[in-house]
Protein backbone atom coordinates (compact mmCIF):
# COMPACT_ATOMS: atom_id res chain seq x y z
CA UNK A 1 0.00 0.00 0.00
CA UNK A 2 1.70 3.60 -0.92
CA UNK A 3 0.83 6.06 1.44
CA UNK A 4 0.01 9.17 0.03
CA UNK A 5 -0.28 13.01 1.19
CA UNK A 6 -2.45 15.36 0.08
CA UNK A 7 -2.15 18.99 0.08
CA UNK A 8 -4.90 20.96 -1.12
CA UNK A 9 -7.23 18.36 -0.95
CA UNK A 10 -10.21 20.03 -1.01
CA UNK A 11 -9.62 21.96 -4.45
CA UNK A 12 -10.08 21.48 -8.08
CA UNK A 13 -6.95 18.96 -8.27
CA UNK A 14 -7.34 17.18 -4.83
CA UNK A 15 -10.99 16.59 -5.63
CA UNK A 16 -9.60 14.40 -8.98
CA UNK A 17 -6.92 12.97 -6.80
CA UNK A 18 -9.73 11.52 -4.38
CA UNK A 19 -11.73 10.21 -7.24
CA UNK A 20 -8.53 8.25 -8.05
CA UNK A 21 -7.98 7.18 -4.51
CA UNK A 22 -11.13 5.61 -4.37
CA UNK A 23 -11.14 3.71 -7.65
CA UNK A 24 -7.40 2.33 -6.32
CA UNK A 25 -8.19 2.18 -2.59
CA UNK A 26 -6.17 -1.48 -3.14
CA UNK A 27 -2.85 0.59 -3.62
CA UNK A 28 -2.94 3.89 -2.39
CA UNK A 29 -4.09 5.06 1.02
CA UNK A 30 -4.29 8.88 2.37
CA UNK A 31 -2.46 9.29 5.88
CA UNK A 32 -2.12 13.11 5.17
CA UNK A 33 -4.29 16.02 4.01
CA UNK A 34 -4.03 19.68 3.84
CA UNK A 35 -6.89 22.62 2.94
CA UNK A 36 -6.48 26.10 3.70
CA UNK A 37 -9.47 26.95 5.11
CA UNK A 38 -12.12 24.59 4.20
CA UNK A 39 -12.70 22.65 7.03
CA UNK A 40 -16.53 21.39 6.35
CA UNK A 41 -15.42 19.85 3.20
CA UNK A 42 -11.89 18.08 4.66
CA UNK A 43 -13.12 16.51 7.47
CA UNK A 44 -15.85 14.91 5.57
CA UNK A 45 -12.58 13.88 3.15
CA UNK A 46 -10.95 12.64 6.38
CA UNK A 47 -14.48 10.38 7.54
CA UNK A 48 -14.47 8.58 4.08
CA UNK A 49 -10.70 7.62 3.82
CA UNK A 50 -10.12 7.62 7.44
CA UNK A 51 -6.89 10.42 7.13
CA UNK A 52 -5.02 9.98 10.58
CA UNK A 53 -3.50 13.81 10.14
CA UNK A 54 -5.16 16.52 8.91
CA UNK A 55 -3.94 20.35 8.59
CA UNK A 56 -5.01 23.58 7.96
CA UNK A 57 -2.89 26.48 6.74
CA UNK A 58 -5.61 29.20 6.80
CA UNK A 59 -7.95 29.05 10.31
CA UNK A 60 -5.59 31.10 12.89
CA UNK A 61 -8.76 31.56 15.08
CA UNK A 62 -8.39 29.27 18.31
CA UNK A 63 -12.01 28.78 19.07
CA UNK A 64 -12.68 27.71 15.85
CA UNK A 65 -9.31 25.52 15.76
CA UNK A 66 -11.44 23.96 18.90
CA UNK A 67 -14.42 23.12 16.87
CA UNK A 68 -12.50 21.45 14.59
CA UNK A 69 -10.78 19.36 16.90
CA UNK A 70 -13.42 18.31 19.10
CA UNK A 71 -15.43 17.48 15.79
CA UNK A 72 -12.56 14.60 14.91
CA UNK A 73 -11.04 13.70 18.13
CA UNK A 74 -9.42 10.79 16.72
CA UNK A 75 -7.56 12.66 14.49
CA UNK A 76 -4.45 14.55 14.85
CA UNK A 77 -5.48 18.37 13.44
CA UNK A 78 -2.74 20.86 13.15
CA UNK A 79 -3.36 24.16 12.11
CA UNK A 80 -0.60 26.82 10.16
CA UNK A 81 2.12 26.69 7.42
CA UNK A 82 4.84 25.81 10.02
CA UNK A 83 1.98 23.32 11.33
CA UNK A 84 1.73 21.64 8.10
CA UNK A 85 5.66 21.47 7.05
CA UNK A 86 6.23 20.31 10.37
CA UNK A 87 3.81 17.10 9.59
CA UNK A 88 5.24 16.68 6.30
CA UNK A 89 8.55 16.31 7.70
CA UNK A 90 6.73 13.72 10.34
CA UNK A 91 4.62 12.30 9.18
CA UNK A 92 5.41 8.63 7.57
CA UNK A 93 4.30 8.64 3.81
CA UNK A 94 5.82 7.89 0.30
CA UNK A 95 4.21 10.22 -1.92
CA UNK A 96 3.51 13.80 -1.95
CA UNK A 97 0.91 15.29 -3.89
CA UNK A 98 1.19 19.12 -3.99
CA UNK A 99 -1.93 20.60 -4.84
CA UNK A 100 -2.10 23.67 -3.35
CA UNK A 101 -3.10 26.79 -5.52
CA UNK A 102 -0.22 29.54 -6.41
CA UNK A 103 3.03 30.64 -4.44
CA UNK A 104 1.74 29.19 -1.27
CA UNK A 105 3.08 25.56 -2.86
CA UNK A 106 6.35 26.43 -2.71
CA UNK A 107 7.44 24.86 0.83
CA UNK A 108 5.66 21.97 0.81
CA UNK A 109 7.13 21.23 -2.39
CA UNK A 110 10.71 21.17 -0.19
CA UNK A 111 9.92 19.87 2.74
CA UNK A 112 8.80 16.42 0.62
CA UNK A 113 11.75 16.96 -1.36
CA UNK A 114 13.84 17.39 1.88
CA UNK A 115 12.64 14.00 3.27
CA UNK A 116 13.58 11.74 0.08
CA UNK A 117 10.11 10.98 -1.58
CA UNK A 118 8.41 11.17 -4.57
CA UNK A 119 6.89 14.65 -5.09
CA UNK A 120 3.99 14.66 -7.20
CA UNK A 121 3.63 18.22 -8.49
CA UNK A 122 0.60 19.84 -9.66
CA UNK A 123 1.91 23.44 -8.32
CA UNK A 124 3.98 24.42 -10.95
CA UNK A 125 5.00 27.72 -8.80
CA UNK A 126 6.91 25.72 -7.12
CA UNK A 127 9.44 25.11 -10.15
CA UNK A 128 8.87 28.74 -12.06
CA UNK A 129 10.14 30.43 -8.57
CA UNK A 130 12.66 27.76 -7.21
CA UNK A 131 13.33 25.10 -9.83
CA UNK A 132 17.50 25.83 -9.31
CA UNK A 133 17.06 25.10 -5.87
CA UNK A 134 14.35 22.66 -6.12
CA UNK A 135 16.46 20.06 -8.40
CA UNK A 136 19.22 20.04 -6.56
CA UNK A 137 17.65 19.11 -3.72
CA UNK A 138 15.84 16.33 -4.98
CA UNK A 139 19.12 14.81 -6.48
CA UNK A 140 20.35 15.02 -3.03
CA UNK A 141 17.82 13.33 -0.85
CA UNK A 142 17.30 10.97 -3.59
CA UNK A 143 13.82 12.42 -3.48
CA UNK A 144 11.47 11.77 -7.18
CA UNK A 145 9.95 14.32 -9.06
CA UNK A 146 6.65 13.30 -10.67
CA UNK A 147 4.66 15.75 -13.15
CA UNK A 148 0.90 15.82 -12.29
CA UNK A 149 0.14 18.87 -14.93
CA UNK A 150 -1.45 17.19 -17.97
CA UNK A 151 1.14 18.97 -20.51
CA UNK A 152 4.09 17.77 -18.77
CA UNK A 153 2.49 14.19 -17.48
CA UNK A 154 2.45 14.24 -21.31
CA UNK A 155 5.62 14.83 -22.60
CA UNK A 156 7.01 12.49 -19.88
CA UNK A 157 4.82 10.06 -21.23
CA UNK A 158 5.92 10.32 -24.51
CA UNK A 159 9.66 11.09 -23.99
CA UNK A 160 10.47 7.93 -22.31
CA UNK A 161 13.77 6.53 -21.88
CA UNK A 162 14.96 9.09 -24.72
CA UNK A 163 18.45 11.01 -23.72
CA UNK A 164 18.07 14.96 -24.15
CA UNK A 165 20.14 14.65 -27.71
CA UNK A 166 17.42 13.20 -29.19
CA UNK A 167 14.54 15.68 -28.83
CA UNK A 168 14.76 18.43 -30.83
CA UNK A 169 11.46 20.37 -29.53
CA UNK A 170 8.86 20.19 -26.76
CA UNK A 171 5.80 21.21 -27.92
CA UNK A 172 3.30 22.07 -25.28
CA UNK A 173 -0.61 22.49 -26.41
CA UNK A 174 -2.75 25.22 -24.67
CA UNK A 175 -6.83 25.66 -25.27
CA UNK A 176 -6.88 29.03 -25.35
CA UNK A 177 -9.04 29.74 -22.31
CA UNK A 178 -12.27 31.53 -22.44
CA UNK A 179 -11.45 33.82 -24.77
CA UNK A 180 -10.05 32.72 -27.43
CA UNK A 181 -12.55 33.64 -29.94
CA UNK A 182 -13.83 36.76 -28.62
CA UNK A 183 -13.43 39.66 -30.71
CA UNK A 184 -10.52 41.94 -29.32
CA UNK A 185 -12.37 45.20 -28.95
CA UNK A 186 -14.54 43.36 -26.33
CA UNK A 187 -11.63 42.58 -23.80
CA UNK A 188 -12.10 45.76 -22.52
CA UNK A 189 -15.50 45.08 -20.65
CA UNK A 190 -14.81 41.12 -19.91
CA UNK A 191 -16.15 40.32 -16.41
CA UNK A 192 -14.79 38.41 -13.79
CA UNK A 193 -17.78 35.42 -14.49
CA UNK A 194 -16.72 35.69 -17.88
CA UNK A 195 -12.90 34.60 -17.13
CA UNK A 196 -13.91 32.26 -15.06
CA UNK A 197 -15.43 30.11 -17.32
CA UNK A 198 -12.92 28.11 -19.12
CA UNK A 199 -14.23 26.24 -22.24
CA UNK A 200 -12.82 22.42 -21.82
CA UNK A 201 -11.65 22.31 -17.81
CA UNK A 202 -13.06 22.47 -14.55
CA UNK A 203 -10.68 23.82 -12.55
CA UNK A 204 -9.54 26.06 -9.89
CA UNK A 205 -10.11 30.27 -10.05
CA UNK A 206 -6.25 30.81 -10.42
CA UNK A 207 -5.47 28.28 -12.79
CA UNK A 208 -8.69 29.03 -14.87
CA UNK A 209 -7.87 32.81 -14.78
CA UNK A 210 -4.65 32.38 -16.27
CA UNK A 211 -5.69 30.43 -19.26
CA UNK A 212 -8.05 33.44 -19.90
CA UNK A 213 -4.91 35.37 -19.98
CA UNK A 214 -2.74 32.23 -21.64
CA UNK A 215 0.32 32.88 -18.34
CA UNK A 216 -0.67 29.83 -17.15
CA UNK A 217 0.81 28.86 -20.40
CA UNK A 218 4.25 30.70 -19.36
CA UNK A 219 3.56 28.88 -16.21
CA UNK A 220 4.25 25.71 -18.26
CA UNK A 221 6.89 26.63 -20.54
CA UNK A 222 9.42 27.46 -17.51
CA UNK A 223 7.90 24.36 -15.49
CA UNK A 224 8.81 22.20 -18.55
CA UNK A 225 12.45 24.07 -18.37
CA UNK A 226 12.94 22.57 -14.91
CA UNK A 227 11.58 19.17 -15.75
CA UNK A 228 13.03 17.95 -18.38
CA UNK A 229 16.27 20.10 -18.70
CA UNK A 230 15.82 21.76 -22.33
CA UNK A 231 16.65 25.42 -22.57
CA UNK A 232 13.67 27.84 -23.60
CA UNK A 233 14.60 28.31 -26.97
CA UNK A 234 13.53 24.31 -27.71
CA UNK A 235 10.24 24.63 -25.58
CA UNK A 236 7.23 26.02 -28.14
CA UNK A 237 3.37 26.77 -27.05
CA UNK A 238 0.69 25.86 -29.41
CA UNK A 239 -2.71 26.90 -29.45
CA UNK A 240 -4.86 23.33 -29.38
CA UNK A 241 -8.58 24.34 -28.59
CA UNK A 242 -9.99 20.67 -28.25
CA UNK A 243 -7.47 19.67 -25.71
CA UNK A 244 -7.35 16.27 -26.47
CA UNK A 245 -3.72 16.43 -27.47
CA UNK A 246 -2.03 17.01 -24.03
CA UNK A 247 1.31 17.71 -25.93
CA UNK A 248 4.29 16.52 -27.82
CA UNK A 249 7.55 15.45 -28.12
CA UNK A 250 9.39 15.91 -31.42
CA UNK A 251 12.49 14.14 -32.23
CA UNK A 252 15.34 14.82 -33.54
CA UNK A 253 14.51 12.80 -36.80
CA UNK A 254 11.23 15.10 -37.10
CA UNK A 255 8.77 12.45 -35.54
CA UNK A 256 6.32 13.74 -33.07
CA UNK A 257 4.87 11.87 -30.40
CA UNK A 258 1.69 12.86 -28.25
CA UNK A 259 -0.30 11.75 -25.60
CA UNK A 260 -4.25 11.72 -25.72
CA UNK A 261 -7.03 11.22 -23.93
CA UNK A 262 -10.35 13.00 -23.59
CA UNK A 263 -9.75 16.20 -20.77
CA UNK A 264 -9.42 14.87 -17.63
CA UNK A 265 -6.80 15.45 -14.84
CA UNK A 266 -7.41 11.95 -13.23
CA UNK A 267 -5.09 10.71 -15.50
CA UNK A 268 -1.67 12.29 -15.23
CA UNK A 269 -3.10 12.09 -11.42
CA UNK A 270 -2.66 8.45 -11.32
CA UNK A 271 -0.02 8.20 -13.56
CA UNK A 272 2.19 10.11 -11.24
CA UNK A 273 1.11 7.85 -8.31
CA UNK A 274 1.65 4.87 -10.39
CA UNK A 275 4.42 5.45 -12.15
CA UNK A 276 6.57 3.22 -13.25
CA UNK A 277 3.18 0.90 -13.87
CA UNK A 278 0.54 1.47 -15.48
CA UNK A 279 -2.96 0.90 -13.40
CA UNK A 280 -6.07 -0.83 -14.77
CA UNK A 281 -8.49 2.01 -14.57
CA UNK A 282 -12.22 2.70 -15.77
CA UNK A 283 -11.81 6.75 -14.74
CA UNK A 284 -11.41 8.21 -18.32
CA UNK A 285 -12.44 6.83 -21.40
CA UNK A 286 -11.62 8.49 -24.63
CA UNK A 287 -13.94 7.10 -27.61
CA UNK A 288 -11.77 8.36 -30.95
CA UNK A 289 -14.63 8.47 -33.22
CA UNK A 290 -16.61 11.04 -30.70
CA UNK A 291 -13.62 13.37 -30.84
CA UNK A 292 -14.04 16.88 -32.52
CA UNK A 293 -11.63 17.23 -35.52
CA UNK A 294 -8.10 18.30 -33.84
CA UNK A 295 -6.25 21.79 -34.87
CA UNK A 296 -3.87 24.15 -34.00
CA UNK A 297 -2.92 27.62 -33.76
CA UNK A 298 0.21 30.18 -32.90
CA UNK A 299 -0.39 32.26 -29.92
CA UNK A 300 -1.23 35.93 -30.92
CA UNK A 301 0.59 38.63 -29.13
CA UNK A 302 -2.27 41.13 -28.98
CA UNK A 303 -4.85 38.44 -27.65
CA UNK A 304 -1.87 37.09 -25.06
CA UNK A 305 0.65 39.64 -24.09
CA UNK A 306 1.08 38.45 -20.54
CA UNK A 307 1.69 34.88 -22.46
CA UNK A 308 5.13 36.61 -24.11
CA UNK A 309 5.99 39.13 -21.16
CA UNK A 310 6.26 35.27 -19.42
CA UNK A 311 8.93 33.97 -22.07
CA UNK A 312 10.73 36.91 -21.60
CA UNK A 313 10.84 36.71 -18.12
CA UNK A 314 11.64 33.28 -18.17
CA UNK A 315 14.70 34.21 -20.32
CA UNK A 316 16.00 36.25 -18.14
CA UNK A 317 15.30 33.88 -14.89
CA UNK A 318 17.22 34.87 -11.48
CA UNK A 319 14.06 36.24 -9.32
CA UNK A 320 12.28 37.54 -11.65
CA UNK A 321 9.57 34.94 -12.57
CA UNK A 322 8.98 34.62 -8.95
CA UNK A 323 8.00 38.57 -8.90
CA UNK A 324 6.40 37.88 -12.23
CA UNK A 325 4.35 35.71 -11.24
CA UNK A 326 3.37 37.29 -7.54
CA UNK A 327 2.28 39.91 -9.21
CA UNK A 328 -0.32 38.29 -11.59
CA UNK A 329 -0.91 36.98 -8.25
CA UNK A 330 -1.84 40.14 -6.95
CA UNK A 331 -2.99 41.65 -10.27
CA UNK A 332 -5.71 38.70 -10.38
CA UNK A 333 -7.04 39.65 -6.83
CA UNK A 334 -7.53 43.33 -7.64
CA UNK A 335 -9.34 41.62 -10.78
CA UNK A 336 -11.41 39.53 -8.49
CA UNK A 337 -12.37 42.48 -5.96
CA UNK A 338 -13.69 44.55 -9.48
CA UNK A 339 -10.53 47.18 -8.57
CA UNK A 340 -9.10 46.52 -12.37
CA UNK A 341 -10.15 45.02 -15.31
CA UNK A 342 -9.16 42.07 -17.14
CA UNK A 343 -6.86 44.49 -19.44
CA UNK A 344 -4.81 46.06 -16.90
CA UNK A 345 -3.65 42.43 -15.36
CA UNK A 346 -0.17 42.89 -18.03
CA UNK A 347 0.02 46.23 -17.15
CA UNK A 348 0.51 45.20 -13.06
CA UNK A 349 2.59 42.76 -14.19
CA UNK A 350 5.05 44.37 -16.59
CA UNK A 351 4.71 47.81 -14.30
CA UNK A 352 6.12 45.09 -11.40
CA UNK A 353 8.65 43.30 -13.29
CA UNK A 354 10.26 46.62 -15.18
CA UNK A 355 10.92 48.25 -11.56
CA UNK A 356 12.53 45.20 -9.96
CA UNK A 357 16.75 44.48 -10.06
CA UNK A 358 17.39 41.12 -10.73
CA UNK A 359 19.08 38.84 -8.65
CA UNK A 360 20.88 35.47 -10.15
CA UNK A 361 20.20 32.27 -8.40
CA UNK A 362 18.03 33.41 -5.60
CA UNK A 363 18.20 31.87 -2.02
CA UNK A 364 14.69 30.32 -0.78
CA UNK A 365 14.61 33.33 2.01
CA UNK A 366 15.39 35.72 -0.95
CA UNK A 367 12.32 34.38 -3.06
CA UNK A 368 9.99 34.12 -0.46
CA UNK A 369 10.40 37.81 0.55
CA UNK A 370 10.45 39.43 -2.96
CA UNK A 371 7.22 36.91 -3.43
CA UNK A 372 5.55 38.41 -0.14
CA UNK A 373 6.63 41.84 -0.68
CA UNK A 374 5.57 42.09 -4.17
CA UNK A 375 2.22 41.27 -3.47
CA UNK A 376 1.99 42.98 -0.69
CA UNK A 377 3.18 46.53 -2.53
CA UNK A 378 0.42 45.88 -5.51
CA UNK A 379 -2.23 45.17 -3.02
CA UNK A 380 -1.89 47.98 -1.13
CA UNK A 381 -1.02 50.44 -4.02
CA UNK A 382 -5.25 50.12 -5.19
P1 LIG B 1 -8.01 25.08 -6.23
O1 LIG B 1 -8.12 26.54 -6.04
O2 LIG B 1 -9.17 24.33 -6.73
O3 LIG B 1 -7.55 24.40 -4.85
C1 LIG B 1 -6.47 24.93 -4.13
C2 LIG B 1 -6.21 24.09 -2.90
O4 LIG B 1 -5.14 24.71 -2.17
C3 LIG B 1 -7.38 24.01 -1.93
O5 LIG B 1 -7.31 22.81 -1.21
C4 LIG B 1 -7.14 25.20 -1.01
O6 LIG B 1 -7.75 25.04 0.28
C5 LIG B 1 -5.64 25.16 -0.89
N1 LIG B 1 -5.08 26.49 -0.64
C6 LIG B 1 -5.51 27.68 -1.10
N2 LIG B 1 -4.75 28.68 -0.64
C7 LIG B 1 -3.81 28.12 0.15
C8 LIG B 1 -2.75 28.64 0.93
N3 LIG B 1 -2.49 29.96 1.01
N4 LIG B 1 -1.98 27.77 1.61
C9 LIG B 1 -2.22 26.43 1.55
N5 LIG B 1 -3.23 25.88 0.85
C10 LIG B 1 -4.01 26.71 0.14
O7 LIG B 1 -6.73 24.87 -7.18
P2 LIG B 1 -6.47 23.73 -8.26
O8 LIG B 1 -6.74 22.40 -7.67
O9 LIG B 1 -7.12 24.10 -9.53
O10 LIG B 1 -4.91 23.91 -8.52
C11 LIG B 1 -3.92 23.48 -7.60
C12 LIG B 1 -2.55 23.54 -8.26
O11 LIG B 1 -2.55 22.61 -9.35
C13 LIG B 1 -2.21 24.89 -8.89
O12 LIG B 1 -0.83 25.13 -8.77
C14 LIG B 1 -2.58 24.72 -10.35
O13 LIG B 1 -1.83 25.55 -11.21
C15 LIG B 1 -2.22 23.26 -10.56
N6 LIG B 1 -2.96 22.63 -11.66
C16 LIG B 1 -4.32 22.56 -11.64
C17 LIG B 1 -5.01 21.96 -12.65
C18 LIG B 1 -6.50 21.77 -12.57
O14 LIG B 1 -7.06 21.07 -13.43
N7 LIG B 1 -7.19 22.31 -11.58
C19 LIG B 1 -4.32 21.44 -13.83
C20 LIG B 1 -2.89 21.49 -13.73
C21 LIG B 1 -2.25 22.10 -12.69
P3 LIG B 1 -9.25 25.67 0.57
O15 LIG B 1 -10.18 24.87 -0.27
O16 LIG B 1 -9.45 25.46 2.03
O17 LIG B 1 -9.18 27.11 0.16
MG1 LIG C 1 -1.65 22.34 -17.55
Amino acid sequence: MVKIALLGASGSIGTSTLAVLREQSTQFSLVLASAHSDHAKLLKIAAEFDIPCLAFTGITDPTTQAEIRAQAPQRRIVFGEDALIGALAETDYDTGLNAISGSAGLRASFAIAERGKRLALANKESLVMAGHLLLPLIKAKGAELLPVDSEHSAIFQAIGAHPRSEIRKLHITASGGAFRDLPLEDFASITVEQALRHPNWDMGAKVTLDSATMFNKALEVMEAHWLFGLPYERIEAVIHPQSVIHSLVEFVDGSLLAQMSVPDMKLPILYALSYPHRLPSELVQTDLTALPALSFSPIDKERYPLYYLGLEVAQAGGILPTVLNSANEAALRLFQERKIGFTQIHGVCAEAVAGFTNEAEPSLESIIHANSEVYRRIIRSY
